[in-house]
C-alpha cells in the first residue's frame, strides 16, 4: 500500500524527475553546455546559465553527510512522529535530501554508505515512487 505523503514539487523539470523515479531510476539534470549536474531540477544551469539539459542516470550510491529527526508535526498527522531526514552526498557529487529506509538516525555513522531504493507513495498529485536510501 502506498504511503500518504505531503505534496511533492511538480512542474517543469520536476515532472521529468518523477517520471524517471517511476521507472526505478534516479536521474538528475546535466547541463549540455558545461556538464554540471543540477539538483533540484531547474530551468537553466546554475553554473553557466545554459538552458539545455539532459537527464543523467546516477549510480544511486552515496554517503551520509547529515541527518536529523523531526518531532514537530508539520503535516496534520500525515507522517508518524518522529520521522528522520538524511542528506546524502551522491558519488556523482550532488547533495540529495531524502529519508532513511531500514535504519534510523540512531544507527547512523558519518560517511555511512547508502544506496537508493524506491517506495510507493501517494500525494494530492497521485501515486508516485519516492527515492529513499538504505544502508549498503
Ligand atoms: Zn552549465
Amino acid at each position: 500500500m502506498a504511503e500518504k505523503r505531503p505534496p511533492r514539487t511538480l512542474g517543469p523539470g520536476h515532472d521529468q524527475f518523477w517520471e524517471w523515479c517511476g521507472k526505478g531510476e534516479l536521474r538528475l539534470q546535466k547541463c549540455t553546455g558545461c556538464g554540471a549536474l543540477i539538483w533540484p531540477a531547474a530551468a537553466a544551469c546554475e553554473r553557466c546559465g545554459d538552458g539545455e539539459m539532459d537527464w543523467q542516470a546516477m549510480t544511486g550510491r552515496g554517503k551520509l553527510v547529515s541527518w536529523c529527526s523531526f518531532h514537530q508535526d508539520y503535516y496534520g498527522g500525515m507522517l508518524p512522529l518522529p520521522y528522520d531526514c538524511i542528506l546524502v552526498e551522491l558519488v556523482e557529487g550532488p547533495l540529495f535530501l531524502s529519508n532513511p529506509s531500514g535504519f534510523g538516525c540512531e544507527d547512523i555513522e558519518p560517511g555511512m554508505a547508502v544506496a537508493v531504493r524506491f517506495i510507493d507513495c501517494e500525494d494530492d498529485g497521485g501515486a508516485y515512487r519516492l527515492p529513499v536510501f538504505a544502508r549498503v
